[in-house]
């Protein structure tokens, strides 16, 4: 017999957040939607609200909580604010699982609270953990925290790893980790072309349907750069240890290699329900609404080698990695100013690795040893990247 486990959906308006909702109503003998939040779209929150009655909302300002108040029943919910009230939902004494799905750097306290106060974390913010990963590792560590990766790649190799594994792939018989890509809606298309394509084209997947953030880092494929430093935090894997392959179809959602020459790959539809319901359920599994995977349908499988003179935001991954300290930190604030600029037409589409590496170039690595460094990092590569911003925004 299961436990009812009470759910906080961190980011519950957002792609993962909506599919992680779909997920866990399925099951309302096992989920209890404990807390919600969101940053905008308030009607959608007040209507989520309403569906799943949590015991907290959050939102970001008082007058989002004045008019989600107006729509929802009196003596059900209750509605918090801002970074405090993240927290405690995060950090509550009858929240058993936190699903982390908050975009970008503003989600980084709430996550690391969830894994300091020692909950079943589900991570899709990979940004929390490649900004701060020693320290967020050593607060799941310290505090017994669940770690679960919902990243569908990070997924796929944890699904593919040992029972056992604590963490050395090596002394598992892991040689190596081969994250899959799709390569994002630019794979081919013409150098000359991409200086001009717009925010709605980067953010046209081809085989997912993700927010408008972490879309363009896919067509950068700075999300692949992120994810590389993801699975070093996750699994201990070197710089060496990771590669990247060109796979365009979205089936093999990534895989590892062992020392016997075995590669076990995790296959599936592009699903965000698949990894979402494999977390929720583990170690159970359960019905995510994800149809049967066609093989008939899908007929072939490719895999390339990527292109970093295309991609040179894979290049900036590994090299962050290796820098290690802030670099990762300054990785992340650049790409996530450079994106804003780009989705706001100030910045062309080239132009955000451009600035990132510019960033990181000025910014030397600095060691990281509390949560004060990492967001000191961050505010200086934000600081920086704007500056680098409006330069080229300057000469358009
Ligand atoms: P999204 O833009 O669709 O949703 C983001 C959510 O975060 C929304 O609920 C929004 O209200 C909230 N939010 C945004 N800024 C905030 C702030 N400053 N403070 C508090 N809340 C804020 O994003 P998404 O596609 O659902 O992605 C969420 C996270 O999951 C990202 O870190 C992304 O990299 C990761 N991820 C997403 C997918 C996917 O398929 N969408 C896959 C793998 C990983
Ligand atoms: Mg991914």
């Amino acid at each position: 017999m299961n436990r009812l486990q009470n759910l906080a959906v961190l980011g519950a308006t957002g792609s993962i957040g909506r599919s992680t909702l779909d997920v866990a109503a399925r099951h309302p003998q096992r989920f209890r939607i404990f807390a919600l939040s969101a940053n905008e779209r308030i009607d959608e929150l007040g209507e989520l609200c309403l569906r799943h009655q949590p015991r907290y909302a959050v939102v970001a300002q008082a007058v989002q909580a004045d008019v989600l108040r107006q729509r929802l029943q009196p003596g059900v919910t209750e509605i918090l604010i801002g970074q405090q009230g993240l927290e405690r939902i995060a950090a509550h004494a009858q929240t058993d699982c936190v699903m982390a799905a908050i975009v970008g750097a503003a989600g980084l306290v709430p996550t690391l609270a969830a894994a300091r106060a020692g909950k079943k974390l589900l991570l899709a913010n990979k940004e929390a953990l490649v900004m701060a990963g020693p320290i967020f590792m050593e607060a799941v560590r310290a505090h017994h925290a669940i770690l679960l990766p919902i990243d569908s790649e990070h997924n796929a190799v944890f699904q593919c790893l040992p029972d056992s594994f604590s963490g050395n792939l090596g002394g598992h018989g892991v040689r190596r980790v081969l994250l899959t890509a799709s390569g994002g809606p630019f794979r081919e298309t013409a150098l000359s072309q991409l200086q001009s394509v717009t925010p709605d084209e980067a953010c046209a997947h081809p085989n997912w349907v993700m927010g408008r953030k972490i879309s363009v880092d896919s067509a950068t494929m700075m999300n692949k750069a992120l994810e590389i430093i993801e699975a070093h935090w996750l699994f201990g894997a070197t710089p060496e240890q990771i590669e990247v392959v060109i796979h365009p179809q979205s089936v093999v959602h990534s895989m590892v290699e062992y020392a016997d020459g075995s590669v076990i790959a995790q296959l599936g539809n592009p699903d965000m329900r698949t990894p979402i319901a494999h977390a929720l359920a583990y170690p159970e599994r359960i019905e995510a609404g994800v149809d049967s995977l066609d093989l008939f349908r899908v007929g072939r499988l490719d895999f390339a080698a990527p292109d970093f003179s295309r991609f040179p935001a894979l290049r900036l991954g590994y090299r962050a990695l290796r820098e290690g300290g802030s670099s990762p930190a300054t990785l992340n604030a650049a790409n996530e100013v450079a994106v804003a600029g780009f989705l706001e037409r100030r910045l062309p589409f080239l132009a955000i690795t451009a600035v990132i590496e510019a960033v990181m170039n000025a910014l030397p690595p600095r060691a990281i040893a509390s949560l004060d460094d990492v967001l000191e990092a961050d505010a200086a590569a934000r600081r920086c990247a704007q500056l680098q911003t409006e330069a080229v925004a300057a000469e358009q």
